[in-house]
């Protein structure tokens, strides 16, 4: 670590200045970092760890990334912003880019992951209402229960955590819950209501603690969106590039949606960077002035995205996760084996979570994050039972079982000390 920059505040001071002047909706972690680089990041006092959350899988390819950054500050220096009032000579060429990249006629750039869910539901409408005659204002999509899609007024609506949802009404109308994992339950909704456009679905359920849906359950899900003429919407924010071992989550069961949604790692984290991907059939449903974004496709996130991209594929970051994350599910596993106290772990690629036999209201997965930080590695719990481990795909076996140990040593001392 570049140890010739000094932090700009303390701990203390950094926690105490949040809490005062800052909103107080996100509950971290006491940990105050102040740099990055490859798997790890250093706190204000010097104290390295390893990042097994890697921003919520924005960080795949690692921390300052020196091809992404370049092209960060190159482009940044050059031209940052032109708004979509005029073209700029970046955004083409990264559109050409990524729609070979992911195989779709066309991308629509935004900037954060919510967005992105946003621009899809309006396009599943847009498509809908023009191409497939649904009466004005009775397009219904099928989500599923547990999910998460980002923190927008509509998106809460269809959300069914009650920490998400609760006095943040009225709730936008036009969304089916159903159970995850259950392709019974899709089609019956679908047939319930003949004016379903399309079917909202994570292809893992990241934020809900990492739920691995059956083998099957994409591929079928798409062949009954199919059959009843809706759109199959993958929202890949988390599970996309190369996180779980393949480029994208549903190439595993070589399932091409209708709508990609894409975000987070679309930057390797160094700049809000989403999209939505489609083809002309669909894409073209939304005209000119029908919707946008002021920094949606600007020159930085442009030159930042085609950059990430590029080191996902000249790293065999998806070659890289599929197998680390086998090793690291192994490793697990023997925990799982020898302990009363840790009751399974679950993931593909390097999305994995370790589920501790407690209740969802316990605080052990927090203590237990406690401890692991103490001990050099930084995760955080999706519930007050399950902690997800997600480290940037860059990790070599090496760090990987350094890793390993750290979690090892910390779950044993929290069981020792709680006995
Ligand atoms: C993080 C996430 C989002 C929201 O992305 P933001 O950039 O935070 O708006 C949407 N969908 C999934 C699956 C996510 O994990």
């Amino acid at each position: 670590m570049n140890t010739t920059i000094k932090p700009t505040l303390t701990k203390e001071q950094a926690i105490a200045y949040e809490d005062k002047y800052g909103a107080h909706n996100y509950h971290p972690l006491p940990v105050v970092l102040t740099k990055g680089k490859g798997v790890y990041v250093w706190d204000v006092d010097g104290k390295q760890y390893f990042d097994f959350l890697s921003a919520y899988s924005a960080v795949n390819q690692g921390h300052g990334h020196p091809k992404i950054v370049r092209a960060l500050k190159e482009q940044a220096e050059r031209l940052a912003l032109t708004s979509r009032a005029f073209y700029n000579d970046k955004l083409g060429l990264y559109e050409k880019f990524a729609t070979e990249y992911f195989s779709y006629d066309k991308l629509l750039p935004m900037n954060t992951g919510a967005e992105a869910v946003e621009t899809a539901i309006k396009l599943a409408r847009k498509w809908a209402y023009e191409k497939k005659g649904i009466p004005e204002n009775a397009a219904n999509i099928i989500v599923a229960k547990g999910n998460f899609h980002g923190r927008t007024t509509t998106i809460i609506s269809f959300s069914n955590d009650p920490e998400a949802r609760d006095n943040f009404g009225p709730y936008t109308p036009g969304f089916t819950k159903i159970p995850y994992d259950d392709l019974a339950a899709l089609e019956a909704a679908i047939k319930a209501n003949p004016n379903t456009i399309g079917f909202l679905v994570e292809p893992i359920q990241g934020e809900a603690g990492v739920y691995v849906p059956s083998d099957g359950y994409l591929k079928g899900a798409k062949a009954i969106c199919e059959k009843y003429g809706c759109l199959f919407i993958a929202d890949e924010v988390q599970t996309g590039i190369a996180r779980t071992g393949k480029l994208l989550a549903v190439d595993h069961e070589d399932v091409k949606p209708d709508i990609l949604i894409l975000g987070k790692a679309m930057s390797g984290g160094v700049y809000p960077v989403s999209a939505v991907l489609a083809n002309d059939d669909i894409m073209l449903a939304i005209k000119p002035g029908q919707h946008g974004s002021t920094f949606g496709g600007n020159p930085v996130a442009a030159n930042v995205a085609i950059a990430a991209l590029t080191v996902v594929k000249e790293e065999k970051l998806a070659e890289n996760a599929d197998k680390m994350g086998k090793i690291f599910r192994s490793e697990m596993q023997k925990i799982v084996d020898s302990s009363k106290f840790v009751k399974q772990v679950r993931g593909k690629g390097l999305l994995n979570a370790v589920i501790i036999d407690d209740t969802e209201e316990s605080k052990t997965a927090w203590n237990i994050c406690l401890k692991l930080a103490d001990n050099g590695l930084l995760a955080k719990p999706t519930h007050g039972n399950i902690i997800r481990f997600a480290p940037p795909l860059v990790i070599n076996e090496e760090q990987l079982r350094e890793a390993i140990d750290i979690i090892k040593k910390s779950i044993a001392e929290y069981e020792q000390e709680s006995l």
